[in-house]
């Protein structure tokens, strides 16, 4: 029998804990999402029958199915590329929104949050690798964006998410994880908010991504495929 889903997400609690101590950090201070836009409803079910709250999705069509057929106390984290037309739906069901990407996107889902009187947390996406496939704002650009997050008045702006090349080196991990990082510690001086949230590492990279100060890592891969 494969290893069951709950015992792989342990796993990977593990060696995120051992990541942070490594890294003279405390355990707690990374968060843990599960990445559940490959698997059903009905697995995230057993996630959530042993204590998981919140689980990450990257398409609107299939967030709203998985949350109709699930507890909605869930908090849902939108990590995919949003559409302006999907804006409405994925504020609707989105506790965290990752993926803001210009500043237009942010002014929409803060404008439609207030129409919907919810308070969904924001984050700014830099593409710093500046790879043409991967999404994001380039770091060049990204205070424009910053800025159009720290005037939300109803969309809480809570920090940076960045997504590194699949497979690069481990110092180039380094250079991208830590101009995260500092990107973070500059939009706080300028803007004067806590934004506590720097969502970035994979199952890839989560060991560097946690090195560089990751407060939340995006696990899909390690939790989720089949062993
Ligand atoms: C799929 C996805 C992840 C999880 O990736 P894994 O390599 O499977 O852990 C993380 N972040 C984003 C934005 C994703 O689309």
């Amino acid at each position: 029998m494969s290893e069951d889903v709950f015992s792989r997400y342990q796993r990977v609690r593990t060696e995120i804990d051992a990541a942070a101590r490594a890294a003279g950090r405390e355990p707690d201070e990374v968060f843990l999402l599960p990445v559940s836009k490959t698997v059903t409803a009905a697995v995230i079910r057993e996630l959530y029958d042993r204590g998981l709250r919140d689980f990450g999705e990257n398409r609107v069509p299939v967030l709203e199915e998985k949350a109709a057929a699930l507890p909605g106390d869930i908090r849902w984290h939108f990590i995919g590329q949003l559409q302006a037309n999907k804006v409405r739906k994925a504020v609707k069901l989105a506790y965290m929104i990752h993926s803001c990407d210009s500043a237009a996107l942010v002014d929409r889902i803060d404008r439609i949050s207030g129409e919907e009187g919810r308070r969904p947390r924001l984050l700014v996406e830099v593409n710093i690798s500046g790879e043409a496939s991967k999404s994001g704002v380039p770091a060049a650009a990204c205070r424009e964006v910053i800025s159009a997050a720290a005037n939300c008045r109803c969309a809480q702006f809570s920090g940076l998410m960045t997504m590194a090349p699949f497979g690069a080196a481990p110092e180039e991990l380094h250079r991208i994880f830590s101009a995260l990082r500092e990107i973070g510690e500059a939009a706080r001086r300028e803007t004067g908010l806590a934004l506590p949230v720097l969502s970035m590492g994979m199952s890839g990279d989560c060991r560097e991504a946690v090195a560089c100060g990751s407060t939340l890592v995006r696990i899909g891969t390690a939790i989720f495929a089949e062993a």
